[in-house]
């Protein structure tokens, strides 16, 4: 199926989670990707008229697992996570890998594995609807911490991601935009593009708007961990530009103790 059929819908929670709902307009099938808590995935979706048939996890964080028993047990959907992480998801009914095929409805997404923040992370690309819910890999703007996995890892799993259109949606899980821009302008200060989004995220935020989802092309022009192997993004950390990895793993470092 080619032809785009999906209604994203994104939900608020916590202090800065975003929980989305994608309805399938063909099937009226609904998938709730990484339910933080239940209860307003279950208001959400009742105010719409929408039937929850699937969560979709991409880890097993308690801010991305939280409210799958409570949605199973309200609407009997299926639950899909990682296969070898299945004992760290609650409730999981489908066991999936990399590359393998997701239905939600009419709707089909592909499984990308993307281990680093942790050892089972996945993502889930709806192509024909240019959608990539990519859980806590890669943020607007930034990617996530490295709890379970290496540079090694991480580095490689966000080149999967950004060899995906520049059209694609990126539906990640937290709002940490602003604190994402502050900390890449000390990494690309000349990089236009990155000043002209700069202003763009602040004026949002100010108003308390969302970031998310971006689009992917702009962050292949912006962010700095999708552009370790960029030679600015490698002077700026003082690292020769043929080892991509290196200047990852540094330009990671530097943002873990960035205040
Ligand atoms: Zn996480
Ligand atoms: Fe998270």
């Amino acid at each position: 199926m080619t032809t785009p059929t999906l209604d994203v819908v994104q939900i608020p929670v916590l202090e800065d989670n975003y929980v989305y709902l994608a309805h399938d307009r063909a099937s009226g099938q609904t998938a709730v990707i990484d339910p933080a808590v239940a209860d307003p995935v279950l208001a959400e979706a009742a105010r719409r008229g929408w039937r929850i048939s699937h969560i979709l996890n991409t880890h097993n964080h308690g801010d991305h697992v939280g409210g799958n028993k409570a949605i199973q047990e309200a609407t009997g959907c299926r639950i899909v996570g990682f296969g070898p992480d299945a004992e760290r998801i609650p409730g999981i009914t489908d066991r999936v890998q990399d590359g393998q095929r997701v239905s939600v409805g009419s709707a089909v997404a592909e499984v990308i594995f993307v281990p680093g923040h942790t050892r089972g992370h996945i993502a889930y690309w709806f192509a024909a609807d240019r959608a990539l819910f990519c859980g806590d890999t890669l943020f607007a703007l930034g990617c996530g911490r490295l709890f379970e996995g290496t540079p090694q890892q991480m580095w490689p799993s966000l080149q999967r991601l950004r060899s995906l259109p520049d059209e694609a949606r990126v539906y990640c899980a937290h709002e940490y935009t602003a604190s994402n821009l502050r900390f890449a302008l000390t990494v690309e200060q000349d990089n236009a593009a990155l000043r002209e989004r700069g202003e763009r995220v602040t004026a949002l935020r100010a108003r308390q708007q969302p970031t998310v989802p971006s689009l992917l092309g702009e962050e292949k022009a912006t962010n700095p961990f999708l552009r370790a192997d960029r030679p600015s993004v490698a002077a700026a950390v003082g690292l020769p530009p043929d080892d991509p990895v290196a200047v990852f793993a540094e330009v990671r470092r530097r943002k873990d103790v960035f205040r």
